[in-house]
Order: structure tokens, then C-alpha cells, then sequence
């Protein structure tokens, strides 16, 4: 079987979600399923590179992967967060929608100059949530060097992009 054919079968295709014509990948059906979700953080896990002091997970869907990860490689978790929900003093990076922007954000203080963090969602399209919470995450200091997806449309041009921008990307199914 091809690599990682075993994840990637346990993904579903909805199609004209959430509009017309988005072909959307959904991981509920990954995530409902204990053998598949334990074979793709024990991949996410295999390709990661170098020493991790925090992960961190975008949300919604990155919010899954993060700690399990961060468990296992004896880190934090960092959680990336949409305008308006941290509670603390924040810093913010904005990044463009096809219609309008979007904004995400995290605690002034949630990582420490220098710490080695590791950026994990659950899938790269353009890249822009993904390239915005680098910006964000090296404007508070951090070290970012690699990010971690479980899907990567490569068609869209995300991984590409954020391989401009120094990161090492990984993903399991394309
Ligand atoms: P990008 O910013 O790379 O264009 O889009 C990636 C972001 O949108 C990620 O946070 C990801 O969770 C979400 N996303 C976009 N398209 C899909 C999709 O088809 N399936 C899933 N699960 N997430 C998507």
C-alpha cells in the first residue's frame, strides 16, 4: 500500500463545503477512529526534526495535534487563537481571506526568546493561517524552524511558501 494509505482513507471528502465548489477534506472521520488517530500522531511524530520546547496548534483543528505531540516530546503546548479570545495581553498578525482579512493571535509572553517551537495544524491549503502564525510567532522571539501538517494540498501552494520562509515542512497525506 502506498504511504500512509491507511490515514488517508480514513479521511472523507465533502464537497461544496463550506461553499460551492471546496472540495473540503474532513478529519472527524480520522479522528473517530482510535487505530487512525494513534498512526498519525506516531507519523507527525517520526518527522519531527531538532529539539521542541513548546508546540504550537492553530485553531480549531490544530488544537487536537498539539498536545499530543507536545506529550510525547516532553514540550508545551502554545495554543494560536483567533481575535478575542485570550485573556491576557496579546500580540497579533493579521492575514488576508479571499474576501477581507482574518486575524490570529497569542499571549505577549507565551514563549520565551529563543524557544524552539513547532507549528501544527491539521492541513495547509495557501498557507496563509499557517505563514501569519510564523510572522507571529518570531515577532514574540521564538525559533520556528519546522511546521507539521497532517494534509497538504500542494496544488495551493501553502507548503511551497512556507518553505520561502525558512520552515522545514511535513505532512503525511497529500
Ligand atoms: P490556508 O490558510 O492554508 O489556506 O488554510 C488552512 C487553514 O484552513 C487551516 O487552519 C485548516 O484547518 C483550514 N482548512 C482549509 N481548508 C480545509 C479543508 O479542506 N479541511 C480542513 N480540515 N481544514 C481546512
Amino acid at each position: 500500500i502506498a504511504a500512509n494509505e491507511d490515514i488517508r482513507r480514513r479521511i472523507r471528502t465533502i464537497p461544496d463545503f463550506p461553499k460551492p465548489g471546496i472540495q473540503f477534506r474532513d478529519i472527524t472521520t480520522l479522528l473517530l477512529d482510535g487505530e487512525g488517530l494513534s498512526l498519525t500522531v506516531e507519523r507527525m511524530l517520526e518527522q519531527v526534526e531538532g529539539p521542541v520546547d513548546l508546540v504550537a496548534g492553530i485553531e480549531a483543528r490544530g488544537f487536537v495535534f498539539a498536545p499530543a505531540l507536545a506529550l510525547a516530546l516532553g514540550a508545551g503546548v502554545l495554543l494560536i487563537r483567533k481575535d478575542g479570545k485570550l485573556p491576557g495581553a496579546t500580540i497579533a498578525e493579521d492575514y488576508a481571506l479571499e474576501y477581507g482579512t482574518d486575524r490570529i493571535t497569542i499571549h505577549a509572553d507565551a514563549c520565551a526568546p529563543g524557544a524552539n517551537v513547532l507549528l501544527v495544524d491539521d492541513l495547509i491549503a495557501t498557507g496563509g493561517t499557517a505563514r501569519a502564525a510564523v510572522r507571529l510567532l518570531r515577532k514574540a522571539g521564538a525559533t520556528v524552524r519546522q511546521a507539521a501538517f497532517v494534509i497538504d494540498l500542494p496544488d495551493l501552494g501553502g507548503a511551497a511558501a512556507l518553505r520561502q520562509d525558512n520552515i522545514s515542512v511535513t505532512s503525511l497525506v497529500a
